[in-house]
């Protein structure tokens, strides 16, 4: 607690506690997290998710969860429902304050009608290729719109029909009237309410005009009296016409927007377009596939909230633009998972090994720990019997000297059990792989230690063969190969997917605890990254495991053999 207070506030949480101090809103904080339901929530919103409700929550404010949904030809209930999912998982609250844009679309109207009456909108008549032309360019003014001369009469005559579904879409369009030689191209009349006879999820086909974003936006938070509106940089550009419109129609309440840089990961896109591309032309199972950067994927994977709000907490807030590293965010849920997750055993790819010393039909139980660093967390029984399997990584025939695991003639230890001697191996006479390993094991050695202070340097993971769970086990990669998979605007980012980036191992062995695995549990699988398993396809009698995280930051490897 105290070491939290002594980190320095981030540039909006200094603004917000200035602020705060001199008492400006009479001292309230009331944000907003403003998704459009047009996709799921990335790890991206997370970044915002935390940031809105943490402001709120530190200055004992809050955080309304609002829809922006003007847009209905891309809007969907189910997009509703699984961000409000998403984020009550993550942790946060909104309360009652549960908002829609569309239920402002009436009070929208009247705005746009007073503009009107005032003379600070006009109905324009020029089509939308026109109006990019006049629009001019970074460099160059705009033109007057023909139709900017119109009268208040002839607008609200035309903004009324326009509204009772006498036009077709693109016939007119209700644009502000401030300055087509603005040097902010935002700024040039911009586009208020738009003809689209499409319905909308929640308000059917009562409209078929509808707000733009822009208008829209700065209303909604002033009507719900929004404190501080906390949005992407690439909204900066649209704070002129935020205020313009709000100081135009003299809005009781004003809240001032603040942008922070968004949130880039390497080996990943964030936009929602694009992940949508890749669920429905089927580059992924779905919008929760573990290996998207959704809420609803790394919720699969097996991420922890926690996880993700540390994350976002320790990436910060800033005006900055950059791309963190992935392997920051997996160290966030390794670290996250290393103390509460019990360990087992499971062998991904098996290898018959046959204990020829041992009796045809003994059992014994050897005592495992459920975490090496904490006792209170027990031990468990681990049966032990003449056929086990080991990892095929672990053995080779022919190992080169510094190979400390298992190869023909060489010792290891069995976790938790018995110093066993490769004497030899069975192949398969076509194919000539091994399929089996015979080796001796020494009774002496009970427990991992020798009597005789004989030492062994490898120390490999096993189970018993007849006692193992087959279970499959899904290994992630990174979705795509590329750090910027967007940087070359000519290529599709499609280009660099990971061919590589899901491995299914459908005939692993599990310590036999695992046949009643707790859904909800993290498990660390001794050696080979954190496990959970998979929620969706996952039965009682086909169990399904997903790696969370393998236990080292192999990126940093990855990077290394690039250079
Ligand atoms: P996308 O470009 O991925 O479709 P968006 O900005 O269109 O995202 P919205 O639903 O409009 O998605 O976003 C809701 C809120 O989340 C906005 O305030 C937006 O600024 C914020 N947000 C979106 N993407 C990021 C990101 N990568 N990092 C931080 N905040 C983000
Ligand atoms: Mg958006």
């Amino acid at each position: 607690m105290i070491e939290q207070e002594k980190k320095p506030l981030d540039f909006i949480r200094s603004i917000i506690a200035e602020d705060v101090k001199n008492k400006k809103n009479d001292g309230r904080v009331v944000t907003r997290f403003p998704p459009e339901p047009n996709g799921f929530l990335h790890i991206g919103h997370a970044k915002s998710i935390c940031l809105n409700f943490g402001v709120a929550q530190e200055n004992n404010g809050v955080c309304h969860l609002r829809f922006d949904d003007t847009n209905p030809a891309k809007e969907e209930t189910e997009y509703v429902e699984s961000i409000k999912e998403d984020v009550q998982w993550l942790g946060f609250e909104w309360q009652d304050k549960e908002f829609y844009a569309s239920d402002y679309f009436d009070r929208l109207y009247e705005y746009a009608v007073k503009l009107i009456e005032i003379g600070k909108a006009y109905v324009c008549s020029l089509n939308a290729e026109e109006v990019r032309e006049y629009r001019g360019t970074l460099t160059e003014a705009g033109k007057k719109s023909p139709y900017r001369q119109r009268s208040v009469e002839e607008n609200l005559d035309l903004f009324q029909r326009m509204r009772a579904g006498e036009f077709a879409d693109g016939a007119h369009i209700l644009r502000a009237k401030i300055d087509m030689a603005s040097p902010i191209v935002v700024m040039r009349d911009p586009a208020l309410f738009r003809i689209k006879k499409v319905s909308h999820h929640r308000t059917g086909d009562s409209w078929c005009i509808y707000p733009m974003y822009d208008f829209a936006h700065c209303l909604s938070d002033s009507i719900e009296g929004i404190t501080h509106s906390l949005c992407t940089l690439e909204f900066a550009n649209h704070r002129p016409l935020y205020d313009w419109i709000l100081d135009a129609l003299q809005t009781k309440s004003h809240p001032q927007q603040i942008e922070f840089s968004r949130l880039n990961l390497t080996y990943t896109v964030m936009s929602k377009r694009k992940l949508l591309q890749l669920v429905q032309e089927g580059h992924v199972d779905g919008w929760n596939d573990p290996r998207m950067l959704t809420v609803s994927g790394l919720r699969r994977r097996g991420y922890t909230p926690a996880a993700i709000r540390n994350f976002c907490e320790l990436i910060g807030v800033s005006k900055k633009d950059s791309r963190i590293d992935m392997g920051v965010l997996e160290n966030c849920v390794r670290e996250d998972l290393n103390d509460p997750a019990p360990r087992v055993m499971g062998v991904l790819k098996p290898l018959k090994v046959v204990l020829t010393n041992y009796p045809d039909d003994l059992v014994e139980e050897m005592e495992g720990h459920n975490h090496p660093k904490n006792p209170d967390m027990g031990t468990r029984k681990l049966p032990f019997s003449k056929e086990l399997y080991i990892e095929q990584d672990d053995f080779m025939e022919d190992p080169p000297k510094k190979f400390f695991r298992l190869g023909i003639g060489r010792e290891v230890r069995l976790r938790y059990a018995y110093f066993i001697r490769c004497e030899s191996v069975v192949k398969d006479e076509t194919t000539g792989e091994i399929i089996e390993v015979h080796c001796t094991y020494d009774p002496a050695t009970r427990g991992g230690s020798s009597p005789d202070g004989r030492k062994v340097k490898g120390t490999i993971h096993w189970v018993s063969a007849k006692h193992a769970v087959k279970a499959e086990v899904r290994l992630y990669d990174r979705l795509f190969n590329q750090e910027d998979p967007e940087a070359d605007k000519e290529v599709d980012f499609k280009n660099f997917l990971n061919p590589d980036s899901l491995t299914v191992l459908s005939g692993s062995m599990l310590e036999s605890c695992l046949a009643s695995a707790d859904p909800q549990v993290r498990y660390q699988f001794e050696r080979q990254g954190y496990f959970c398993l998979d929620p969706v396809d996952s039965q009682a009698d086909q169990l399904v495991f997903n790696r969370i995280v393998n236990l080292r930051d192999t990126w940093a490897k990855v990077r290394q053999g690039k250079r």
